[in-house]
Order: C-alpha cells, then sequence, then structure tokens
C-alpha cells in the first residue's frame, strides 16, 4: 500500500493473508509439529524475535491475523491478546514494574485499575500516586523510584483531556514508561503511540468487539517496548482462542463506521440534554464548552457514543436513581461499546481523591447506541420528567 493509503483502507486490509479467501481462517491450534529437530530448535532460537509458529500460547494464524489489525490501528511495533482488557492492563503494568517502583495514575483511571494498584500491586511493595485528570502538576510527583506514568485519555466517566506529547516529554526526561489505557478512542479515535506513549491497551470488549458478545483485551507496543511487554505476556501464559480472535477481528471491520454512528447521536443527545433545566453539566469533550475541547480538537479523530451529565444538586441521589429506572431503551449495565444503549450510576465523590466531589449533582452516565435518535431522545425526556 502507498504512503497516501487512507487509515481506513489499511484497517479493512490488514490481517488478511490475500489468498482468495476475504477472511482468515479460524486456526483452532495448541500444538505445532516440526519435520526434524534442527527446524525445531531453529524456530525456538529466533522465535522470541520472530513471529513464528511454534505453540498455540505464542500466537496462530487467528490471532496474527487480529494483532496486524491491531498494530495497523495504533500505529504500533507489536501487539499482545488477553481474555480481557483488565487483564491486559494488569500484565502490561506488571511488565514494567517491580518491588520497590513507584506508579502515577489519573484520579480519572478506571476503577479497577485503581483497586490494582490499591492491591495487587500494593502487596507487591509497588507504591502509587494519584495525578490530577488534566495532567497539571505532574512533574512534581515524579519520585526516583517512579517507573511508570498511566494515562487515560479521556478519563473514565468525566472525559477529562490532557495534552499527552506534552506530559510523555515530561516522562521521558525521567525515563519513565508512558502506558496508557486507550478503551475511549480504541486505536480510531485516539493514537496514544503517535503521541509518545510506549503501550496503548484496548479493551477489545468495547468498540472493537462493538457487539456485548465478546470479553477481550490488547495490548499494543512501541519497538522500544515490546520485547518487555512480550515476556510478561509469555511469563503469565496470556493468550485467547481462535473463535473470539475471529469475532474481534470481525468487529474491527466496521469500527469506524459504526463508531460514526455512535458519535453522531451522542453529539445530538449531549446537546439536548445540555438545554435541560434539570441538568447542571453535560461531559463530553467533543462540547464545544468542554474544558479539554481544545486539546480533543487537536488530538482525537471524533468522539464515541460515551456521555455523562450531571443533575441539578437539588435533585437527590434516589431521584437521580429513578430517572436511571424510569428508562427503557437503556440498559442498566456494566460495559459499552456494543450497538446498544446503556445507562448506570456513578459514584465520584466515593472513589475520587483529589477533587471533593461531595458538593456536587448527581452524576449519570450513558453509553448511546445505534437506536433510532428520536426514541432515544424521547426515552430521555419521559425519564427526566419524572423529576418534576
Ligand atoms: C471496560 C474497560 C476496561 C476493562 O475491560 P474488560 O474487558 O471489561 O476487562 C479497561 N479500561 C476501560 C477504560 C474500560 O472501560
Amino acid at each position: 500500500m502507498s504512503e497516501s493509503t487512507k487509515r481506513s483502507t489499511r484497517l479493512l486490509r490488514a490481517g488478511r493473508n490475500h489468498t482468495g479467501w476475504v477472511n482468515a481462517p479460524v486456526s483452532r491450534a495448541s500444538t505445532y509439529v516440526f519435520d526434524t529437530v534442527q527446524d525445531w530448535r531453529d524456530t525456538r532460537k529466533r522465535r522470541e524475535t520472530e513471529r513464528l509458529p511454534s505453540y498455540g500460547a505464542r500466537g496462530t494464524d487467528s490471532t496474527y491475523a487480529l494483532e496486524d489489525a491491531l498494530v495497523e490501528l495504533e500505529d504500533g511495533h507489536r501487539g499482545f491478546l488477553f481474555p480481557t482488557g483488565q487483564a491486559a492492563i494488569a500484565v502490561t503494568l506488571l511488565a514494567f514494574l517491580k518491588p520497590g517502583d513507584h506508579i502515577l495514575l489519573s484520579d480519572a483511571s478506571y476503577e479497577p485499575v485503581r483497586n490494582f494498584c490499591k492491591h495487587q500491586l500494593a502487596d507487591l511493595g509497588i507504591s502509587h500516586t494519584f495525578y490530577p485528570p488534566d495532567g497539571n502538576g505532574i512533574e512534581a510527583l515524579i519520585q526516583p523510584n517512579t517507573k511508570v506514568l498511566y494515562v487515560e485519555c479521556p478519563g473514565t466517566i468525566t472525559y477529562d483531556m490532557l495534552d499527552l506529547p506534552r506530559i510523555s516529554e515530561i516522562a521521558k526526561k525521567s525515563n519513565l514508561w508512558v502506558i496508557a489505557d486507550n478503551t475511549w478512542g480504541s486505536g480510531w479515535l485516539y493514537q496514544p503511540l503517535a503521541l509518545g506513549a510506549d503501550v496503548s491497551i484496548t479493551a477489545i470488549t468495547k468498540y472493537i468487539g462493538g457487539h456485548s458478545d465478546l470479553m477481550m483485551g490488547a495490548s499494543v507496543a512501541n519497538e522500544r517496548a515490546w520485547p518487555a511487554l512480550q515476556k510478561a505476556t509469555y511469563g503469565f501464559g496470556q493468550t485467547v482462542g481462535a473463535d473470539d480472535a475471529f469475532m474481534a477481528l470481525r468487529g474491527v471491520r466496521s469500527m469506524p463506521i459504526r463508531l460514526h454512528a455512535h458519535a453522531a447521536s451522542a453529539l445530538l443527545v449531549a446537546q439536548w440534554l445540555e438545554s435541560r433545566s434539570e441538568i447542571a453539566h453535560v461531559f463530553c469533550p467533543a462540547l464545544p464548552n468542554d474544558p479539554g475541547h481544545a486539546l480533543w480538537k487537536k488530538h482525537c479523530h471524533g468522539t464515541n457514543g460515551l456521555i455523562s451529565f450531571e443533575l441539578q444538586k437539588r435533585y437527590s441521589q434516589t431521584q437521580a436513581e429513578g430517572v436511571i429506572d424510569a428508562l427503557a431503551l437503556f440498559g442498566l449495565g456494566a460495559s459499552w461499546g456494543g450497538f446498544e444503549s446503556l445507562v448506570i450510576p456513578t459514584d465520584l465523590a466515593g472513589t475520587r481523591v483529589l477533587t471533593d466531589w461531595s458538593q456536587r449533582g448527581a452524576v449519570i452516565r450513558l453509553h448511546i447506541g445505534l437506536e433510532d435518535i428520536e426514541d432515544l431522545i424521547a426515552d430521555l425526556n419521559q425519564a427526566l420528567n419524572t423529576l418534576s
């Protein structure tokens, strides 16, 4: 493909063997057999640096095909697959941290990652400090034993933007690894590796899977980071089955167009919510008055179906929960990125440590699915009307 070939075209061609069938076959496999002892020895010698078939856990044609598509998406060097997004995060952090080390993470990080730092990493003698979601003042928080700067941009629930090129530069001066959770952007809307990160992690469970029928995670690394990541991935015995890899690859093909449709509806819903007197604030970096809007415009290639909104303080948590229960088309459930609309209550006051959320209104998170926009707004309208 020529240098000028567009991203969407590249993505549609990535991971295909071009032998006739459009899609790579499903290679369910554990054992690979060799013709001679010499072949076997030769592969074992070369397999740390080359992608050669040797054993199922080290990759099959199915996982290689998906890896190729993800590396194309993220513009990375190599990628590794994990049974969940959380497993990708845990193994990636353990690839770069050892007892005595310290990690910096955003106060807007996905809650299970906060818990992993608080429990599993703390048990290993690895400490952590939260930095403000906009990344301000990060320099002062770097300690002599800090090894990883963990980024989630936009942040969870509040979708805070930070200037990744700027903070990556600060991190590189102190020899830190910059590891980004890129589930929001899923490689299409945001490309952390191009902005200075060493590893970009995605919960494939979300937009890449796209149909709420698959659990998977991936870590795509630049050339500097992949040897350590490969070692940890193999050491912790991480891989995925061929059927799941096939499903994820199927999702990749239509992701750009799905994201476009999610985003178009989410923006309309966000603007409609902003017009409602019951609502104090709408969180979405694509809104012109969002504090992260300028950075979003500079670094993101669009938005997705996620928005959160804060009710006026005069409404109680019980009333907020009443709004959620009154919604008919929004399923009450974890995760997002599937074709369907979802809603969950949030607890920012109980989670965040650097900002006091206790004096703010209840915050509700929506995932805007691919249902008709008029139906979704009618549903939100009747649910918000229960407040009066
Ligand atoms: C869902 C999610 C994960 C974890 O993915 P799972 O596949 O559910 O383990 C990680 N980070 C973010 C931002 C997520 O939304």
